[in-house]
C-alpha cells in the first residue's frame, strides 16, 4: 500500500519506533528492500536522491508503485535533498508520496521562503494510488465527493514536504575527516520555522553526518536536544514529526535512543550500499561470472542483513499490522 509521509510517520511518532528511509538506485535493491521489509511486517520509505533519480530515470518509480501497491507494508516513495522547486515537481509528476527541500544551507528566512513555495504545490498535488475508496476520511465533503467520481477510486492525500533546519555534517571520505561545522538546529527555531512553512517533517541536525565516518572517529548523538525539539514542537500544537538524516555509521544505542525519544524516520543510505558493493567486489573476483541474476543475489543478502539490523533497531519490525 503506497501512503505519504504524514500517514506514515504519525503511527511511529506515538508508537515511539522510527521508520528506515533506504536509498535505493537499482532494482536489484528495490526488490531486496522489499523482499527483506514484507519478511520483517515493517513499514518502509524507499529514498532517491535527485542524483539518483538522474541515473535510473522518472520511469523507474512506475515499478516502484506497482511493488507498493502489491505490497502488504505501508510504502513511502520519497525524493532524497530535493534541491530545487523544479527537482521537486519532477518527483510529484513522477508519482513521489513524499518530497524533501533541502534549502537549510541558505539563511533562515530564504529557507522558510522556498519551504512554503514546496508545500503549496505538494499539498495541492493529489497522488492517485491505491488506497480505499470514495468513503475514504480524507474526502470532506460532497465537493471532494464530486472532484474525485470521475478520477481512479483510490488516492492517497497530498504529497508530504520534508524540510531541513541546522546542518547536518558531511564526512570526507578521502581525507578521513569530518566537516565540523554542524549547525545544531534549536528547539525555538524549530517551531518558527514549522509554523511558517507548513511542514509535515522536519529533518533536524542533532549530530549526524553524511556519508561514513573514518576510523576511530566517534560521533555522539545530543539526545536532549532532541527531546527538547519535540516537546517545543507538540507544545505549539503541532504534529511535525522529527528526520534524522546521516543515521549510517553512528552507534547502536543511540541510534534507538533517537528513534525511542521523537526521531520517527531515519535516512540509511551508505551503510547498505557499502554492504551491496563490498560483498559485489568479492563476487567479481572471479572473472567467470557475468550474468546478473548470478552477480547479484548474494549482494542483495549482503545488504538485506544490514537493512534487517537497521528494521530491528528503529523498533520498526512487526509494526506494519499498526497500519491495518
Ligand atoms: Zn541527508
Amino acid at each position: 500500500m503506497l501512503v505519504n509521509m504524514k500517514e506514515l510517520l504519525k503511527v511511529a511518532d506515538e508508537n515511539h519506533f522510527a521508520i528506515p528511509a533506504f536509498n535505493i538506485s537499482n532494482h536489484a535493491m528495490l526488490n531486496g528492500v522489499m523482499d527483506i521489509t514484507e519478511k520483517l511486517n515493517a513499514p518502509v520509505i524507499l529514498e532517491i536522491h535527485p542524483n539518483e533519480l538522474k541515473h535510473i530515470g522518472t520511469d523507474f518509480i512506475e515499478s516502484m508503485k506497482a511493488r507498493a501497491a502489491h505490497s502488504t507494508v505501508p510504502v513511502v516513495i520519497h525524493l532524497d535533498h530535493g534541491a530545487s522547486f523544479s527537482n521537486v515537481m519532477t518527483a510529484i509528476r513522477a508519482g513521489f508520496t513524499s518530497v524533501m527541500i533541502d534549502a537549510s544551507s541558505k539563511p533562515f528566512e530564504e529557507n522558510i521562503a522556498i519551504c512554503q513555495k514546496v508545500v503549496e504545490a505538494a499539498h495541492s498535488a493529489i497522488n492517485f494510488t491505491t488506497v480505499e475508496d470514495l468513503e475514504d476520511p480524507r474526502v470532506k465533503g460532497d465537493a471532494d465527493r464530486e472532484e474525485f467520481r470521475f478520477g481512479p477510486a483510490h488516492f492517497a492525500g497530498n504529497v508530504s514536504v520534508e524540510g531541513e533546519l541546522g546542518t547536518i555534517g558531511s564526512i570526507n571520505e578521502v581525507a578521513g575527516s569530518v566537516d565540523d561545522k554542524i549547525v545544531y538546529t534549536e528547539p525555538e527555531d524549530a517551531v518558527k520555522f514549522v509554523s511558517a512553512t507548513g511542514v509535515d517533517t522536519l529533518a533536524i541536525a542533532i549530530g549526524t553526518s553524511h556519508g561514513l565516518y573514518p576510523k576511530g572517529y566517534v560521533p555522539k548523538l545530543q539526545i536532549e536536544r532532541l527531546k527538547a525539539i519535540h516537546a517545543a514542537l507538540r507544545e505549539a500544537g503541532l504534529d511535525t514529526c522529527l528526520v534524522l538524516h546521516g543515521g549510517s555509521g553512528n552507534p547502536d544505542d543511540e541510534i534507538a535512543e533517537a528513534a525511542k525519544n521523537g526521531v520517527a524516520k531515519i535516512n540509511i543510505s551508505s551503510d547498505i550500499k557499502d554492504a551491496y558493493y563490498k560483498k559485489m567486489r568479492e563476487v567479481l573476483q572471479d572473472m567467470g561470472k557475468r550474468e546478473p541474476m548470478v552477480i547479484e543475489p548474494e549482494c542483495i543478502r549482503a545488504m538485506q542483513v544490514v537493512a534487517a539490523h537497521k528494521i530491528e533497531l528503529f523498533g520498526a519490525a512487526g509494526k506494519a499490522d499498526l497500519y491495518k
